[in-house]
């Protein structure tokens, strides 16, 4: 386990719209454990999507984590300025005979029960204009979630060959997560919890990489404090960069930290302050039942 010195989080938004509220706890959640471990807190934007990517949302981004007082160390990283790197880790995985061609569409894996089988692995034909996969294992890989305990899950059963090229050329976010993690030497992740089930898959890549494997805590947000379903319309409210000190005290109360009532009206500042002082990861809370469903459309590739 890396010393506090040593650690280095990140934020790292797709800049698909603004900041809501579910992005927000995804940010003051990392933000705060990188600072109470006096801790870097890089960002990365995730702009590897064009098509759902409006010119103006990651600059807008930027903005609202200013108003927030949530500023970052170094220079943001574009994802979009990596390709070469992901590039470079495709042919690691080429030279290790992982991946393999593919033009199922997703009817297709609907049709498998949502676990690719595996099925172009061993196609005598050539797959013209598909996606690239990489073969994955029957092993079981675990990692310690520090906010969701133990978590295991085995890739061959519950999520299949998965897509590391997309068929329309772009790299997906499985693949350029890694790597960027890795070249950012990203010690801890805070995130939201619709990636649990991202990170074996991150982690096996990261094996055949041959790059560490951070930290991961994974933050409950669809849930309240109280652990109740949160709607999605409050979930996907966009959050107002002219009143950030109230915002900032209500994520607080979602990630279980009690802050002070009296807090709601100090400056951002302040309750930041006080934040960083009391940050308890513990108090997050945990998901009342995880599901380990590896749904490409529930990925953000
Ligand atoms: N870019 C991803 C998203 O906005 C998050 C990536 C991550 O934190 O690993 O959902």
């Amino acid at each position: 386990m890396p010393s506090e010195a040593d650690y280095i989080g990140r934020f790292a938004p797709s800049p698909s719209g603004p900041l809501h509220f579910g992005s927000l706890v995804a940010a003051l959640a990392s933000f705060l454990d990188a600072r109470s471990h006096h801790g870097q807190w890089l960002l990365r934007m995730e702009d590897l999507d064009p098509a759902r990517e409006p010119p103006e949302a990651a600059g807008q981004i930027l903005r609202s984590l200013d108003a927030f007082g949530l500023h970052w160390d170094g220079e943001v990283l574009y994802q979009s300025t990596r390709l070469e790197a992901y590039r470079e880790a495709l042919h690691q995985l080429q030279a290790q005979g992982l991946i393999y061609a593919c033009d199922c569409s997703r009817q297709d894996v609907q049709g498998m029960g949502g676990v690719y089988d595996g099925r172009c692995r061993h196609r005598s034909d050539p797959v013209t204009g598909g996606a690239l996969r990489v073969q994955v294992t029957d092993e079981t890989l675990h990692f310690d979630d520090l906010i969701q305990g133990l978590q295991a899950q085995q890739l061959g059963k519950e999520c299949g060959d998965f897509v590391v090229l997309r068929k329309d050329g772009l790299f997906a976010y499985q693949i350029a997560v890694v790597v960027d993690d890795a070249w950012q030497h990203i010690t801890h992740v805070v995130r939201g919890s619709d990636l649990l089930d991202s990170t074996a898959r991150q982690i096996y890549l990261q094996q055949r990489l041959g790059y560490a494997t951070p930290r991961y805590a994974h933050i409950p947000v669809a849930v309240n404090a109280e652990g109740q379903k949160l709607s999605k319309q409050h979930f996907a409210r966009a959050i107002d960069d002219a009143h950030p000190a109230p915002q900032l005290w209500q994520v607080l109360q979602f990630l279980g930290q009690a802050p002070d009532p009296a807090l709601a009206n100090a400056s951002t500042d302040d309750i930041l302050h006080w934040a960083i002082q009391h940050w308890d990861i513990q108090a997050v809370p945990k998901l009342a039942n995880i599901r380990h469903d590896c749904d490409d459309a529930a990925s953000p590739d």
